[in-house]
């Protein structure tokens, strides 16, 4: 890890982020703009660091199941039937594809459980503004290359995600691996 990298993106997530917050509370149509901007601006930087990740977490929020699944996906992902209703079904075959870990996370507790346990080198995270951001200043230092979920009916309900945008990401951690080999 470049100690530079290090500094920058402690301070974009622990001091820009909350300086940020405090803006959006103010300016509330902003808020989620805000959010974006450290998305952003995380994955730039850690897309310029160096570091050599041996296990990779892809982590996905729950809204992206299709709202009428009657399967609980939460402890098990991989009891998804695989119907293709959403895309669950294409994020376990990429996941299944580059050999990494995948899970779903309800909200931001879930979520930081899940790190606990699967102890990941790199994420690759997938939700709204709001808990992207949020979660990514949660799990600093870890690595985490955050995608924004897409929400054509809405928030939290039947939201989707842009497949290539997580296996590039996917591919980027992977490619760090190949580098250390
Ligand atoms: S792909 Fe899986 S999670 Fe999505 S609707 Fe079908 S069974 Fe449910």
């Amino acid at each position: 890890m470049k100690p530079w990298i290090h500094f920058l993106r402690g301070f974009v997530l622990k001091v820009l982020y909350p300086v940020l917050m405090l803006v959006g509370a103010f300016l509330k149509s902003k808020k989620a703009d805000f959010q974006a901007y450290i998305v952003r601006l995380n994955n730039l930087l850690v897309m310029r660091d160096s570091f050599y990740p041996k296990k990779i977490l892809l982590l996905l929020p729950h809204c992206i199941q299709n709202s009428k699944c009657d399967v609980r996906l939460t402890f098990d992902v991989y009891k998804c039937r695989r119907c293709g209703k959403c895309k669950i079904k294409d994020l376990i075959e990429l996941a299944e594809t580059y050999h990494i870990s995948i899970a779903i996370a309800t909200g931001g507790t879930i979520a930081r459980k899940v790190v606990k346990e699967v102890k990941p080198d790199a994420i690759v995270a997938v939700a709204c503004e709001r808990d992207l951001s949020s979660g990514i200043v949660d799990t600093y230092p870890i690595p985490v290359i955050g995608i924004l979920n897409e929400r054509p009916f809405g928030p939290c309900i039947d939201t989707t995600v842009c497949l290539k945008s997580v296996e590039d990401a996917i591919k980027w951690f992977i490619n760090r691996q190949e580098k250390q080999q």
